[in-house]
């Protein structure tokens, strides 16, 4: 296995997810970005709702997200509000109907029917193979992580669901423990 062969592996893969998302978002009305765009807000936490972080997830100008954001809103799948420190900042909300759409969406059937039939324990090294991909494509990159908060050398857990970020000084929930955030670190290695 070389970078080549890798390169042409993830393309495949990631073509054949792209073209059967496309014909179901089409029949939606919708474009791929405009829904990657969602599904990153449905994803993260609150330090990670701003325009700005939606184009660093996505790696895109921040124009383009704008109109992406703009059509979201439009349809009822986003809200915009003032932070409440901050006024210039603008922080993004999924609605109620978004997040239904990003569960009707995902998984991709591809990847389901595949875990479906998958030898068992397949799927999960998958997983943590390709995590190990990204972090270190990332790492050497220096691109931000986004990586899930339960994983972020700022955590510290308190007691039973509850959590802190040492990096914000402010308690976080379990749930909110299982989001991405812009400003997440890993565990450094021993
Ligand atoms: S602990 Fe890390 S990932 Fe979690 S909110 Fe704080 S900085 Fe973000």
């Amino acid at each position: 296995m070389n970078a080549r062969q890798l390169q042409q592996l993830l393309e495949r893969l990631s073509s054949l997810l792209h073209s059967e998302n496309r014909a179901r978002l089409n029949r939606l009305g919708l474009q791929p970005v405009q829904f990657e765009a969602l599904q990153y807000l449905s994803l993260c936490n609150r330090y990670s709702n701003t325009p700005k972080a939606v184009a660093e997830y996505l790696g895109l100008t921040k124009g383009t997200v704008s109109q992406s954001i703009k059509v979201l809103e439009n349809r009822g799948l986003v809200t915009k509000s003032q932070d409440t420190e901050d006024k210039r900042i603008t922080r993004l909300q999924t609605t109620a109907m978004g997040r239904e759409l990003v569960e009707s969406l995902t998984p991709s059937p591809l990847l389901a029917d595949y875990c479906n039939h998958a030898p068992p324990g397949e799927p999960e090294a998958l997983v943590t193979q390709l995590t190990s991909l990204l972090r270190q494509v990332q790492a050497l990159h220096q691109h931000r992580m986004f990586g899930q908060c339960h994983s972020c050398r700022h955590n510290r857990k308190l007691g039973e669901g509850r959590y802190l970020c040492q990096l914000t000084g402010e308690s976080l929930s379990a749930p909110e423990v299982q989001l991405i955030c812009r400003e997440h670190e890993p565990v450094a290695d021993s």
